[in-house]
Protein backbone atom coordinates (compact mmCIF):
# COMPACT_ATOMS: atom_id res chain seq x y z
CA UNK A 1 0.00 0.00 0.00
CA UNK A 2 1.17 3.12 -1.11
CA UNK A 3 0.28 7.09 -1.43
CA UNK A 4 -0.08 8.49 -5.20
CA UNK A 5 -0.72 11.51 -6.77
CA UNK A 6 -2.91 10.75 -9.63
CA UNK A 7 -2.07 12.34 -12.67
CA UNK A 8 -5.55 12.30 -14.48
CA UNK A 9 -7.51 13.84 -11.20
CA UNK A 10 -4.54 15.30 -9.54
CA UNK A 11 -5.76 13.48 -6.03
CA UNK A 12 -3.05 12.54 -3.61
CA UNK A 13 -4.51 8.92 -2.60
CA UNK A 14 -4.02 5.56 -1.07
CA UNK A 15 -3.29 2.71 -3.26
CA UNK A 16 -3.76 -0.67 -2.34
CA UNK A 17 -2.39 -3.67 -4.00
CA UNK A 18 -5.81 -4.82 -5.23
CA UNK A 19 -5.63 -2.04 -7.64
CA UNK A 20 -2.28 -2.71 -8.57
CA UNK A 21 -2.21 -4.27 -12.32
CA UNK A 22 1.39 -5.20 -13.18
CA UNK A 23 4.78 -4.87 -11.35
CA UNK A 24 7.72 -4.82 -13.57
CA UNK A 25 11.61 -5.15 -12.06
CA UNK A 26 13.46 -2.95 -14.05
CA UNK A 27 17.06 -1.42 -13.92
CA UNK A 28 15.86 1.59 -12.99
CA UNK A 29 13.81 0.10 -10.10
CA UNK A 30 10.23 -2.05 -9.94
CA UNK A 31 7.89 -0.44 -12.37
CA UNK A 32 4.21 -0.54 -10.76
CA UNK A 33 0.98 -0.23 -12.65
CA UNK A 34 -1.69 0.37 -10.98
CA UNK A 35 -5.69 1.69 -11.39
CA UNK A 36 -6.68 5.04 -9.35
CA UNK A 37 -9.54 5.38 -7.71
CA UNK A 38 -10.58 7.31 -10.60
CA UNK A 39 -10.05 4.53 -13.13
CA UNK A 40 -6.96 6.46 -14.79
CA UNK A 41 -4.04 3.72 -15.55
CA UNK A 42 -1.22 5.57 -13.65
CA UNK A 43 2.41 3.81 -13.49
CA UNK A 44 5.28 4.29 -10.51
CA UNK A 45 8.77 3.43 -10.73
CA UNK A 46 10.05 2.81 -7.06
CA UNK A 47 13.30 4.22 -6.00
CA UNK A 48 14.59 1.48 -4.17
CA UNK A 49 16.29 -1.40 -6.17
CA UNK A 50 15.17 -4.72 -4.25
CA UNK A 51 18.66 -6.62 -3.45
CA UNK A 52 18.39 -10.04 -4.37
CA UNK A 53 17.16 -12.51 -2.16
CA UNK A 54 18.23 -15.29 -3.94
CA UNK A 55 22.01 -14.30 -3.33
CA UNK A 56 21.31 -14.02 0.17
CA UNK A 57 20.25 -17.32 0.49
CA UNK A 58 22.87 -18.67 -1.48
CA UNK A 59 24.90 -16.90 1.18
CA UNK A 60 23.03 -17.98 4.11
ZN1 LIG B 1 -7.12 9.43 -10.29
Amino acid sequence: MFDHQCTACEKRQLIFPSQVTSMVNTDAGIVVAFTCWCGAEQALVTGKKTVSTSKVALAA
